[in-house]
């Protein structure tokens, strides 16, 4: 079983495929993928994780910022800003913040769903309005939150926790190493555009299907619209693998798993190694879930 690092690791941060293939720019080990792949040619759904990962240590906390140059290749930039590493909250840039969003300490864990429960495959309903800024919102975000960590997830939907609401959660970093927390609601992506938006292929998992990993094409850059629990607009753009972690989210929203967006092998591999892997990181939750929170286990 892939794990990462120790619970209670300083950040999440995306695994990464094992290096092969082209090495190119600043990702290695990515594969830039020029043109869609047959797997992402059904329209209608918003390109999306609940993504695993972890670990990595912390990156540089500065970082050279890579541009484009007029051949078009990225090189490094002379004179470019630095990276501002600072945590992004809701989007918005803070200057500290704890290891686990506070809503985690308030939340209490709750059993995460597994592929083949009806509430992940369907278009999830609308959170009504008379929802927002209510107690009950408030508790849900905070057990998804809860349920993230314990499950060492990078981002969960609601209906991971079986809720039948179009909402997620997440704490993920991007390819900078910045990392991003927060939630989102009626989350709604904007539509890629070919031209100034390459696929990247990188690995990628799923909390509800508990185990595996495969390589799947995503945007390498992602802009989610959507609104916070108080019913606040939002707009949260993310790279490389917070970018991922939008998408994975989105689509979990409208019923889609990443394995829906495998070709039919692969699928098949995955769904045969989870079933082979799921009771161990089953026990990884539940003793992440005690030594978390103590008495209070998973529902
Ligand atoms: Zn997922």
């Amino acid at each position: 079983m892939p794990v990462g690092a120790q619970w209670g690791g300083a950040l999440f941060v995306a695994r990464r495929p094992k290096a092969e293939g082209v090495h190119e720019g600043r990702h290695p080990g990515r594969r830039a993928v020029p043109s869609p792949p047959p797997v992402l040619t059904e329209p209608g759904w918003p390109a999306t994780l609940c993504y695993f990962a972890k670990v990595a240590p912390h990156r540089a906390q500065v970082r050279v910022p890579v541009v484009k140059s007029e051949s078009g290749m990225s090189e490094q930039s002379t004179s470019a800003k630095p990276t501002d590493m600072r945590v992004r909250v809701q989007g918005e840039p803070r200057d500290s913040y704890p290891e686990r969003a506070p809503e985690a300490e308030r939340g209490r864990v709750r059993r995460i769903t597994v592929v083949g429960e009806d509430v992940l495959h369907r278009r999830n309903a609308e959170v009504a309005s008379e929802l927002f800024g209510t107690d009950e919102l408030s508790r849900l975000i905070d057990d998804m939150f809860c349920t993230m960590y314990v499950a060492e997830g990078v981002g969960l939907a609601g209906n991971q926790v079986g809720v039948d609401l179009r909402l997620f959660v997440y704490d993920c970093p991007d390819d900078d190493g910045v990392r991003h927390v927060g939630h989102v609601i009626t989350p709604v992506l904007d539509e890629r555009d070919p031209e100034t938006t390459p696929l990247v292929v990188e690995n990628e998992g799923c909390l509800s299907v508990p185990g595996p990993h495969a390589e799947l094409p995503r945007a390498e850059h992602a802009t989610v619209r959507g609104f916070d629990k108080d019913g606040a607009p939002l707009v949260i753009s993310g790279t490389g693998y917070f970018a991922r972690c939008l998408q994975h989210e989105t689509d979990h929203t409208y019923g889609r798993l990443y394995i829906d967006r495998l070709a039919a092998r692969p699928r098949k591999r995955v769904l045969k190694q989870m079933n082979e892997m799921r009771e161990e990181v089953f026990a990884r939750r539940a003793a992440n879930a005690a030594a978390l929170t103590g008495e209070a286990g998973a529902e």
